[in-house]
């Protein structure tokens, strides 16, 4: 299994144990207040939303929640302290012998199930998540590509930026596959994919388009700065080498068709252009880049 199927699996198995663990907080306040048997310390401990399971595991995962919906995750925090306050408050009640508030009781009733919403939410949106990306490779896939192209085709023309999209395929991989076998081919793809997430900068999303091809979009102020990037990104692949079972290591190439997006081009238009400069680089002898003329 994938890196990232593997942190996909824990988030949603970590997910699934802290809805269980709070939908059991209704039976452990019926069993303090029916029995007045004590609900354990870390309940009753001021600070308890810290303490529990969920809460250590929440906050050391924050990011990932913030990365997703940062105002559901602020709001998981909130409702996730209120329920915690809301039982400690009705168990320190029934354990003194007094009667529980009605107050407490509604707060724990409508933060839990707040609690329980916004957690579903998130294990949708995770999944949502796993399956726009590429597990070999860790990189979004082509679904959410015509909404960020439009978003950093307006992005560009605000910063009086050129916008440009280039589409990149491996040279000869077939021979790797056939050569080294398939698992060799899927670890070089994996490695190649790494290469360049480190080569781009963190503005120019890459895309697994499909096989052994990505798409790259990347602004800059001319068609010079453009092709720099390009003859940087072919150098940094030139680099690669991937020691094989035989002792021998793999080295490998990459052709790239560059096309300039006009202002109001579409997407299909854009990628239609890179493609025919992708052909025109490879049978010009491949491990290069071709730049379309608009
Ligand atoms: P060219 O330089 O003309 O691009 O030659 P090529 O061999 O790279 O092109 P071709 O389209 O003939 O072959 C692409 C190969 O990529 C065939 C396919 O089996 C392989 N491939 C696509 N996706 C994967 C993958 O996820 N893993 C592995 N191991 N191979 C893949
Ligand atoms: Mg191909
Ligand atoms: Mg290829």
């Amino acid at each position: 299994m994938s890196n990232l199927s593997a942190q996909t699996d824990t988030l949603i198995s970590e997910l699934d144990a802290a809805v269980e663990a709070h939908m059991d907080w209704s039976r452990r306040i019926l069993r303090c207040a029916v029995l007045r048997s004590t609900p354990g310390d870390d309940v009753l401990e001021p600070m308890a939303h810290t303490l529990c399971r969920f809460g250590r595991w929440f906050s050391s995962n924050r990011e990932r929640f913030d990365a997703l919906d940062p105002q559901a995750a602020q709001r998981v925090d909130g409702v996730h302290r209120t329920m915690h306050d809301a039982i400690r408050s009705i168990c320190t009640q029934v354990m003194n012998g007094n009667t529980g508030q009605n107050a407490d009781l509604d707060a724990f009733e409508l933060s839990q199930s707040e609690l329980l919403s916004l957690l579903a939410r998130f294990k949708t949106l995770i999944i949502s998540q796993a399956v726009r990306h590429d597990p070999l490779t860790g990189l979004p896939l082509r679904y959410g590509l015509q909404h960020d192209f439009s978003l950093i085709q307006k992005d560009a023309q605000r910063n009086r930026n050129q916008l440009y999209l280039a589409m990149i395929d491996v040279d000869h991989f077939k021979h790797i596959n056939d050569k080294y076998g398939h698992p060799v081919g899927d670890k070089v793809l994996h490695h190649l994919a790494e290469v360049m997430k480190q080569s781009l900068r963190g503005n120019e999303p890459l895309y697994r388009f499909g096989g052994e091809e990505f798409l790259w979009l990347l602004q800059c102020h001319s068609d010079t700065e453009a092709e720099r990037s390009a003859l940087r990104l072919l150098a940094a692949i030139r680099e690669i080498s991937i020691p094989l079972p035989d002792g021998a290591s793999l080295t490998l190439t990459i052709t790239l068709g560059l096309a300039r997006v006009g202002e109001e081009e579409e997407l299909s238009s854009a990628i239609k252009r890179a493609d025919a400069a992708l052909y025109e680089g490879k049978n010009a002898g491949r491990d290069r880049y071709v730049i379309a003329v608009s």
